[in-house]
């Protein structure tokens, strides 16, 4: 595999082609941003950190039948995975009331969902990743009801996986957000990353939060919070 063309450069992550068309290198960056980009910082080290945290996630979930983007990594900073044809929106799934929610529901912080709620933003940083439903995505030819099925299933499937992953390291999965995109043969594959980045992550027993929510609202401790994940999931 030889490194090739940059090809998209996101706000954390840099996409490179390689000598495989059908495969791209992910190189996991230290930057960090919030506000849709209005906050910009470095959180020294998570590029190294989400690259193994996501790949501790990948491997788990293939081990458990769902299929995802993850071919390897390659290096401290890098994951080669597969070319897919990426579907516009982030699919946001939520076990606890957190975040966003908390104004929209006007509920109480850290409030327990009867079920798990699944949310559709649609991907378009000008617009500032508005929140779609079912409609919006079929209008816009963004997805079809067959994938959207196939997206909600694997979601829930995969929320159900870490949870139980997580609560054995006494860390609850409060929400989170995935991403989706086609293989060539059509088939709906998860892509993007799994972890802290995006992620909500508390301790079971004290609460503390163990995620970006640390940067975006200055709580400090910031890669203090990203290894201690890192290092019960994978010590
Ligand atoms: P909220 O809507 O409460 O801000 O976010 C819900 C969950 O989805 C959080 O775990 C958050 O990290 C994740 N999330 C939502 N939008 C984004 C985004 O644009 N980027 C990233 N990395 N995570 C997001």
């Amino acid at each position: 595999m030889t490194k090739g063309n940059l090809l998209y450069e996101g706000k954390a992550k840099s996409v490179f082609e390689t000598s495989n068309p059908d495969e791209l290198l992910v190189y996991f960056k230290d930057d960090a941003t919030a506000g849709n980009g209005e906050k910009h910082g470095i959180i020294q080290g998570k590029g190294v950190m989400n690259n193994k945290i996501s790949t501790f996630f990948f491997k788990q979930l293939k081990d458990r039948g769902i299929a995802t983007h993850f071919i390897e990594a390659v290096s401290d900073r890098e994951m080669l995975v597969k070319r897919l044809d990426m579907i516009k929106l982030e699919i946001v799934i939520r076990n606890i009331v957190a975040g966003s929610l908390v104004k929209r529901l006007g509920m109480a912080e850290g409030t327990p969902l009867s079920v798990p709620i699944i949310e559709y933003d649609y991907k378009s940083d000008e617009l500032g990743d508005p929140m779609f439903n079912r409609w919006h995505i079929m209008a816009l030819n963004l997805a079809t009801i067959n994938e959207m099925n196939a997206i909600e299933h694997i979601s829930l499937s995969v929320n159900t996986i870490m949870r139980s992953i997580l609560k054995a390291k006494n860390v609850d999965l409060i929400d989170f957000k995935l991403e989706f995109g086609r293989a060539k043969n059509g088939e709906i594959l998860l892509a993007d990353e799994i972890s802290p980045d995006n992620c909500r992550f508390w301790d079971s027993e004290t609460q503390e939060k163990l995620d970006k929510d640390r940067f975006r609202h200055d709580l400090g401790g910031v890669e203090e919070a990203y290894q201690e994940i890192l290092n019960r999931l994978t010590l």
